[in-house]
């Protein structure tokens, strides 16, 4: 089984892209292939964060690996938080605090629409291939549900009437941002 490093610390991103990819390849994190530090994310775009640390790793290890990087992005905020919105409240990256920043920055505000974007840099051979996945929605009144990580308590996808933290994860892979991207990436991985 071929190995392909996923640059994430993150078990609920690796849980959804090993259950994506199926099991042609074997899914290690930066960690198991020997990269302990924190691998630099300093691109002010989504696309930008995801090749630096896509770079990053093939320089070091010189094997198959991609990154990720995702934003919220919300209309009456002008597209923030964006590619900050795991430091939308703080350098503590705490989901709480962020989704209580957002529901406050949008007390009052009639316009909810939000998308979640999220783009993968995959290097393989030494070519880089970049893959995107979008899910619209609106940003809740209030958090909702328990599952999932992160904004999911408060973004309803177009179309649904529970945020992604009331669907389980299997759903939510079928079709969230994440889900989109890693699926265009194993279509890529499997072709031929
Ligand atoms: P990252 O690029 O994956 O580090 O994510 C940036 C920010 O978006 C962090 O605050 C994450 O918690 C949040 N985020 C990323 N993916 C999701 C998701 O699938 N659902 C909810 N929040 C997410």
């Amino acid at each position: 089984m071929q190995k392909i490093i996923f640059a994430t610390g993150n078990k609920n991103k690796l849980k959804e892209a090993a259950e994506i990819l199926g099991g042609k390849y074997e899914l290690v994190t930066a960690a198991e292939a020997g990269i302990t530090e924190d691998i630099p994310e300093t691109s002010d775009t989504i696309e930008g964060n995801a090749s630096q640390k896509s770079h990053y790793l093939w320089k070091k290890t010189s094997m198959a690996c991609f990154a990720d990087d995702t934003g919220l992005e919300v209309e009456a905020l002008g597209g923030r938080p964006g590619v900050y919105s795991a430091r939308y409240a703080g350098d503590a990256k705490d989901s709480k605090a962020n989704m209580e920043k957002l529901l406050s920055e949008l007390e009052g505000e009639k316009n909810r629409n939000a998308r979640f974007r999220t783009v993968i840099s995959l290097i393989t051979g030494g070519k880089e291939y970049l893959f995107e996945g979008i899910l619209k929605g609106r940003i809740t009144e209030s958090q909702r549900g328990n599952a999932g990580f992160g904004y999911d308590p408060v973004f309803m996808p177009e179309g649904y009437d529970k945020t992604l933290a009331e669907m389980p994860l299997h759903e939510k892979n079928l079709i969230s941002h994440r889900g989109i991207a890693v699926r265009k990436l194993a279509e890529f991985l499997n072709r031929d």
